[in-house]
């Protein structure tokens, strides 16, 4: 054992069955890493300066608790609302990760044994690895909570290939590009269905049911606190509304498209960077600022698990600004007010930019045609 690695463990001591002292190492994951009869060694460790987590173990987990797994942060805290002290929650997409491109780790994969659970969204990579997570539990229901759902296809931006305008490529494609484009769209499917207050609260009820399938006992507490999590909701939606009321300019640019379900909720436009996960050409993104600037869009928005570049690269030729808002967000009723908060801030600054920038901007968009295409 050694001294160097023991800020990333702490240790657990007691009496076993036949009264030996015993100390076990954990890791900060609770996985036990070594197990230890408590010796001159564990003691010296455990006086140690450096032995941080000696002094204060954490409390043993309690065999009642529900174990649920969940894909992504904000489920989370939608379980932990209605399971309260009840459950146990277990994340698969750790911050920084991204759900589209995530692979679990084996120890998570091992981990999985003990859920009683499993709440998926839809996020790509419960597709691409269900099977596995099937089989590292096969008695564990899994539950989509995106049941009862509207579901919308994943917003794609409009570029056309020869560089045309946008609004020309429904003209220019036919009803035969529609109808392939429209296929595809079927069968990707937005999963940013935690971004909309309306689809949380059927993925709450969803949640609520399971917890009172697996644990009837505690239905009434379940209960209230469901309708105290759907009070919350309703109140966002309001502040939502009345935060975004009046506002004319309703679009907005993102690099991810994780917004869609928003928008559609409370009538804006997402007009996104990216195309499948990787960034434009250098075409799509002279595109993209001629758009910007006939759109008048002034702000991108970016999340921490993409590439900023070409946001920056836009926002640097249309004098915007690029702010960071995260969709994985563990504190979700927090996270939504603030997000709230941003739109409507930059939102209402375009609208009142509307009538300068728009007699600017036909003047810059003739001369960044010739530029540009
Ligand atoms: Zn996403």
């Amino acid at each position: 054992m050694t001294v160097l690695h023991l800020k990333d463990f702490y240790a657990l001591s007691w009496k076993n069955d036949n009264h030996s002292q015993k100390i076990e190492i954990f890791s900060m994951d609770n996985q036990v890493k070594k197990s230890y009869r408590w010796s001159v060694v564990a003691i010296a460790l455990c006086l140690g300066a450096a032995f941080q987590g000696c002094s204060q173990p954490p409390a043993p987990k309690t065999q009642e608790k529900l174990d649920i797994t969940v894909s992504i942060l904000p489920q989370k805290y939608f379980v932990e609302r209605i399971g309260g002290e009840n459950v146990n929650v277990n994340v698969m997409v750790q911050p920084g990760d991204s759900p589209h491109t995530y692979e679990p780790k084996p120890q998570q994969l091992r981990s999985l044994a003990e859920a009683e659970a499993y709440l998926s969204i839809g996020v790509s990579f419960e597709k691409a690895w269900m099977d596995r997570l099937k089989a590292a539990n096969p008695k564990m229901p899994i539950i989509d909570t995106t049941q009862g759902m509207k579901l919308l296809p994943m917003v794609a931006h409009h570029h056309g290939e020869g560089g045309h305008e946008h609004e020309d490529e429904h003209d220019e494609t036919g009803h035969k590009g529609e109808e392939k484009a429209a296929e595809k769209l079927k069968e990707n499917l937005d999963p940013h269905v935690w971004l909309s207050p309306q689809r949380v609260k059927i993925q709450a009820q969803t949640i609520y049911q399971t917890l009172v399938e697996l644990d009837p006992e505690n239905q009434a507490q379940y209960q209230a606190a469901l309708d105290e999590f759907l009070a919350d909701i309703e109140q966002l939606d309001a502040e939502i509304r009345q935060s975004l009321a009046g506002i004319q300019q309703r679009k907005f640019m993102v690099f991810h498209p994780s917004w869609g379900y928003f928008a559609d909720d409370y009538g804006l436009e997402m007009i996104s960077i990216e195309e499948g996960g990787q960034e434009p050409s250098a075409a799509e993104l002279a595109q993209l600022i001629s758009q910007a600037k006939a759109e008048n869009i002034r702000v991108i928005f970016v999340q921490p698990e993409f590439s900023t570049k070409s946001a920056e690269t836009i926002a640097q030729e249309i004098n915007g600004e690029v702010i960071a808002i995260n969709p994985l967000m563990s504190n979700w009723l927090e996270e939504m007010q603030r997000v709230t908060q941003k739109f409507a801030r930059v939102l209402r600054e375009n609208s009142a930019l509307d009538i300068p920038l728009i007699m600017a901007n036909s003047r810059l968009l003739a001369s960044d045609e010739l530029v540009l295409r």
